[in-house]
């Protein structure tokens, strides 16, 4: 068989995953050196055009350097093209960090979190989607998971090939929605792997005559589709440090403060985290996706979610413990909505007095106890304005980096601005 072609890939400012492919006798050297690429890249929004306001134009150049580890094989039978992607850093002509690479964001973010707190973090994200083309199916049916036969025991299959690890595979309660999950990793490698999965689901879907939609919602009052990001700290020998059974909601001391800073710079986060034009519709109370800015033990609606543990057969608590935070969706870049949340957890974790420790809301907490906790921003304009206020937040990203998303992100809600809501879903679905 002749040797598969490859695709270098990095994932832009609008989480749309974009790079260049070279024949498969070029690897090593393309290993070596990687490919040209332009930092005009970032500055193109999730529809297609340039942004104005982009702080890159018609001059530069960069390289896409290929990170090994991240080697990928698709391929759909043996009658199929084979073709190795691999996920690359956007560098400098030599090769030297390029201060404005998403991937190099998290990669920094992760070694000062490190640093600083002296912990490590693991990471996964929970993906749902909408399979477009099967029959209407009760939620979380059987007869769902039949339909989408054999869709999804070749996703399971090819996930596993590709090494991104399934864990589990569901039908969802949305219209014709499931969720796939993968294992907790390194966060540099959870990330990857949610760039990785988007397209492998959304090729996947494509052969077998279906469509894979990950935008937020697919019609005003529908159900969200959501990335869910769970996190959790381990210390030095990879000990868990998230649990305490003695505090509120089993939540360690440094587990507060890592959240006490992801809800201190909760609004500016979701500009980064949940990114689209439509992405705060999804955002509201009683839609189970993140209702408010608050840290509640195993409820739906909490930004952040203690995550409940099982002793079903023996299994022990403290490794299963972690934090999930809800209000991010799939228009988002994983590196980045990744990054955002280790610098705020690490503000948080060696921020002392500036960042008290949060209240924890207990499964019981209904309605009334709820009705104070901050709101989220209602629309992604004021999640941009929230942003731009945040010293912090604004202080961990190049100014370049910073400008350009702001650009990007108002040049998408100007394409979508003459739309109604119905219309403004669509135009993100389309994409996405
Ligand atoms: N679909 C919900 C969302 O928009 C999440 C439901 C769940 O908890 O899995 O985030
Ligand atoms: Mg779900």
């Amino acid at each position: 068989m002749n040797t598969p072609d490859i695709f270098v890939a990095t994932c832009d400012l609008a989480g749309q995953v974009k790079g260049r492919g070279a024949p498969g006798e070029a690897y090593g050297s393309v290993l070596r050196s990687g490919l040209g690429w332009v930092p005009a890249n970032l500055g193109i929004s999730a529809f297609g055009s340039i942004a104005p306001g982009s702080a890159f134009g018609s001059t530069g150049d960069l390289r896409l350097m290929p990170d090994e580890a991240t080697e990928i094989t698709i391929s759909d039978g043996p009658a199929t093209t084979r073709l190795r992607v691999l996920v690359a850093d956007q560098t400098q002509a030599d090769g030297t960090d390029w201060d404005c690479c998403p991937r190099t964001f998290l990669r920094r973010a992760i070694n000062d979190f490190r640093e600083q707190t002296g912990l490590r973090v693991i990471a996964t994200f929970e993906h749902e989607f909408v399979l477009e083309g099967l029959p209407q199916s009760a939620p979380f049916s059987l007869r769902r998971h039949l339909d989408a036969d054999p869709f999804g025991p070749d996703l399971l299959r090819l996930l596993t090939d590709c090494g991104l690890a399934p864990e589990n595979w569901l039908p969802e309660y949305g219209a014709n929605q499931f969720e796939i999950t993968v294992e907790p990793s390194d966060p540099l490698t959870a990330a990857d792997r949610a760039v990785l999965l988007r397209e492998l689901v959304r090729d996947l879907a494509i052969r077998r005559g279906l469509r894979a939609s990950f935008a937020p919602l697919q019609e005003p009052n529908g159900t969200g589709t959501g990335v869910h990001v769970h996190i959790s700290l381990v210390d030095d020998g990879g000990n868990p440090v998230l649990l305490d059974a003695n505090r509120p909601g089993r939540l360690s001391e440094v587990g507060s403060r890592f959240s006490a800073g992801i809800l201190r710079h909760a609004e500016a986060l979701t500009a980064w985290t949940a990114p689209s034009p439509v992405s705060f519709m999804r955002l509201a109370p009683d839609r189970w996706s993140a209702g408010g800015i608050f840290l509640a033990e195993r409820n739906r609606e909490a930004l952040l979610r203690i995550c409940p543990t099982s002793s079903a057969g023996g299994s022990a608590p403290e490794r299963q413990f972690n934090l999930e935070y809800r209000a991010a969706d799939a228009t988002a870049n994983p590196w980045l909505t990744l990054g955002v949340l280790l610098r705020a957890g690490m503000s948080g974790i060696v921020g002392g007095d500036e960042y008290p420790e949060p209240d924890v809301f207990p499964e019981t907490a209904g309605p009334a106890e709820l009705k104070d906790v901050p709101r989220l921003p209602a629309t992604l304009q004021d999640a941009l304005l929230a942003l731009e206020k945040d010293q912090s937040v604004r202080s961990w990203f190049h100014p370049d980096l910073l400008a350009t998303y702001l650009a990007v992100k108002r040049h998408e809600l100007a394409h979508v601005a003459a739309l109604d809501d119905a219309a403004r879903i669509k135009a993100v679905s389309d994409v996405y």
